[in-house]
């Protein structure tokens, strides 16, 4: 089946470039990277001066000044090679676009330029370790303090949060006033007051940090404030469409990635003299597998039409990244089983797809608050 017509001859010439890179640089450097829990911030330089990160800002910001599919090409790449960090997804096409959105001029001067170049890289904080789904829950305080605010309070699993010079942090502001009361505001690495706990070990996603961030009197200037103060909930809630298509894309391709080294290994693997791929068992999981992939492709091209046309509603991605991160969660599954024992062998690429799927159904958002979304749709149109 052929995808529908998102890229042009210029995205796809640009996939080029990003598959090099993925390739050559990013794919070798998995393992040791796993074993640091985190990359190198000279990867993060590379990516930059080649064009990969934030490539939709506009021009003067030091992007191309298109849409997001430069960006979106990165990730196909990234999840095509099973790579869990650099998390330039996250960068690029969450953290960037709040910034590019709400800063004030000399904020996205200073900041996004640098962004663009790898030179700085962004983390959002909304999480605590009291309050993840239910966001209107936080308890991170930030009190005006003369031009600026003084910030007390602690995150937790911030994605790039080890490495990140820049992090959004979602802040009450006006207490008493629940999502009312949230504003996101900037804090810079560095200042006085912000430390980091541990970088996390978790399940699977071994390349990418994810951090503790802890803000002890950080006092911050006004312009870090993005937006007006009291808007942070809507800002987020406007937010995470995007987000959640990014992580519906990243399912689909990290999917796609699983059912083609499985039916490699199948096709070599041999039992009772013959291939793995040649019983029918393995032939029908892998035709039931590929029929998903193929409708999670469609699905996904509809969702991406929809954001470039700016339609992309909080139900779609919420349906998009519900829909995806089961779908990957199955196929991995089923991919591990056509492994054999070898599928339980952590230098598999499957074993590692395995490990590090599951948090999809987890991360910007569960599985259970995407339905919640859903289902408050439906009942709404009673
Ligand atoms: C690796 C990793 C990276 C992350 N990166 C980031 C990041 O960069 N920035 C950030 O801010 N956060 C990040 N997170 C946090 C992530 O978004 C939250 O963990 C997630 O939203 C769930 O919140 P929680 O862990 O507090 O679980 P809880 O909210 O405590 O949920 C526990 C269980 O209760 C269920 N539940 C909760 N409310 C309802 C409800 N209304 N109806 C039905 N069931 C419900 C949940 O679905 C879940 O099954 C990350 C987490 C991980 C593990």
């Amino acid at each position: 089946m052929e995808r529908m017509a998102i890229f042009n001859e210029d995205h796809e010439s640009f996939r080029t470039t990003v598959r090099r890179f993925c390739e050559e640089r990013v794919a070798p450097n998995q393992e040791a990277w796993a074993d640091e829990h985190r990359v190198p911030p000279e990867i993060w330089r590379e990516a930059g001066g080649l064009g990969l990160l934030c490539a939709w800002l506009p021009e003067e910001y030091g992007g191309t000044g298109t849409d997001i599919r430069f960006d979106l090409v990165v990730c196909e790449e990234l999840a095509r090679i099973g790579a869990t960090g650099p998390g330039f997804p996250l960068h690029s096409l969450i953290v960037a676009p709040y910034i590019a959105e709400f800063g004030g001029d000399a904020l996205k001067q200073r900041l996004l330029p640098a962004m663009a170049r790898g030179e700085k890289i962004g983390a959002i904080a909304m999480t605590e370790p009291g309050a993840g789904s239910d966001l209107a829950g936080i308890r991170t305080m930030a009190v005006p303090y003369g031009d600026g605010w003084r910030i007390n309070g602690q995150k937790t699993f911030i994605t790039n949060g080890h490495n990140a010079d820049i992090i959004i942090v979602a802040c009450i502001t006006d207490p008493g006033k629940g999502a009312h009361g949230i504003s996101l505001i900037i804090v810079e690495s560095g200042t006085p007051g912000f430390s980091r706990g541990r970088n996390l070990r978790k399940m699977g996603q071994h390349a990418q940090d994810t951090a503790e961030l802890f803000f002890d009197d950080v006092i911050v200037p006004g312009d870090n404030l993005l937006g007006e103060a009291g808007k942070g909930f809507i800002y987020m809630m406007e937010g995470l469409p995007q987000e959640r298509l990014v992580a519906t894309l990243l399912c689909q391709g990290r999917a796609e990635a699983a059912l083609a080294t499985t039916i490699a290994y199948t096709a070599d693997r041999r039992a009772f003299g013959k291939r793995i791929i040649d019983f029918q068992n393995t032939r029908f999981k892998l035709a039931e597998m590929q029929a998903q992939i193929m409708a999670g492709r469609a699905f996904c091209d509809q969702l991406v039409m929809a954001c470039l046309s700016k339609r992309l509603s909080a139900v779609d991605a919420a349906a998009g990244k519900l829909w995806h991160s089961e779908m990957l969660g199955r196929v991995v599954d089923e991919c591990v089983q056509l492994h054999g024992g070898y599928g339980y062998m952590m230098e598999y690429p499957i074993t590692r797809a395995y490990v590090d799927a599951r948090i999809e159904r987890i991360y910007g958002g569960t599985s259970e608050i995407m339905k919640e979304v859903i289902a408050r749709d439906i009942v709404k149109h009673l």
